[in-house]
């Protein structure tokens, strides 16, 4: 093994008693890829590790198989549910939103936020309890919209989101709900509320006061209102800032947005100063 990654062995990630090593795993992998690798069975005995190729009954690469491989993946991007599927997708990744709220979002899609069910799934906590009420069992569902706190947050905020059953449904069926009936301002507003009863939630669990529901929902808009702002005075084509708005400086942030416009479409078409200005703020959005 020695000049190949750690990574790379599939027997680093198994115990002398034939099990997952849940914290290997959790140094190497993210939520979503543990969940899948946990329910992969183990042989009974050890093996050593070989790298097949599923799609030929030898085991072995040949050309043939794959062009076959090509071919059959060629039509079934064609096939309706996948292009509008990705249709979806397209529609989610272009939502008007931050980069982490976006993440978010997406991990609850997933169903990859570590609720209280989640984590008991994983055998990383012993109680589902919901660990702010206390009295449910805490999934996605519940975290975000049927718990107490999060309730009183949507009430105040005036969204229609509440639909039959959404405390034991997954993250998808749930967002695709809320897809649907909302137009994307709407939807981008939605996502935004969740986001801060999440990140409240969270705060809340590890000692921190709990915020009244007035707060949650009239930070959430703010947020939205400083992310849209700085983003529609960014002329289109022109380098647009990333960052996340509401936990800097608003002058900075004004003065990324400002600093944006002066410069032009690419480093490439830029004069030497703006490619500098490229340079130097690609790594400070990014910081951000
Ligand atoms: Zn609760």
């Amino acid at each position: 093994m020695e000049g190949i990654p750690f990574s790379r062995w599939l027997i680093n990630y198994i115990t002398n008693d034939r099990q997952w090593d849940l914290r290997i795993l959790e140094d190497h992998f993210g939520n979503i890829d543990i969940e899948r690798i946990l329910s992969i069975p183990l042989a009974l005995t050890p093996r050593e590790d070989t790298l097949i190729w599923r799609h030929s009954d030898t085991g072995c690469y040949t050309v043939k198989s794959g062009y076959h491989l090509a071919a059959s993946l060629e039509s079934m991007e064609a096939d309706s549910p996948s292009s509008s599927n990705r249709q979806w997708w397209n529609r989610f990744w272009s939502l008007k939103l931050t980069k982490k709220v976006k993440i978010f979002a997406w991990r609850f899609i997933n169903d990859s936020l570590p609720t209280a069910a989640d984590l008991m799934h994983r055998k990383i906590s012993t109680s589902s309890a919901c660990s702010l009420c206390l009295c449910a069992w805490e999934c996605v569902g519940h975290a975000l919209f049927c718990c107490t706190r999060a309730k009183a947050v949507w009430k105040i905020s005036k969204c229609q989101v509440l639909m039959p059953n959404i405390g034991n449904l997954k993250g998808y069926d749930i967002f695709s709900y809320l897809a649907t009936v909302n137009k994307d301002a709407d939807l981008e507003r939605i996502i935004c509320i969740m986001w801060c009863i999440w990140s409240e939630r969270n705060k809340e669990i590890h000692g921190s006061k709990p915020k009244v529901a007035e707060v949650i929902c009239s930070y959430s808009d703010s947020y939205l209102a400083q992310y849209r702002k700085a983003t529609a005075a960014a002329i289109p084509g022109t380098y647009t800032p990333r960052g996340e708005p509401s936990h800097v400086d608003s002058s900075c942030w004004r003065g990324l947005a400002h600093i944006s416009l002066v410069c032009t479409r690419s480093p490439t078409e830029s004069s030497p100063l703006c490619t500098a200005l490229h340079s130097l703020l690609s790594p400070l959005v990014l910081a951000l």
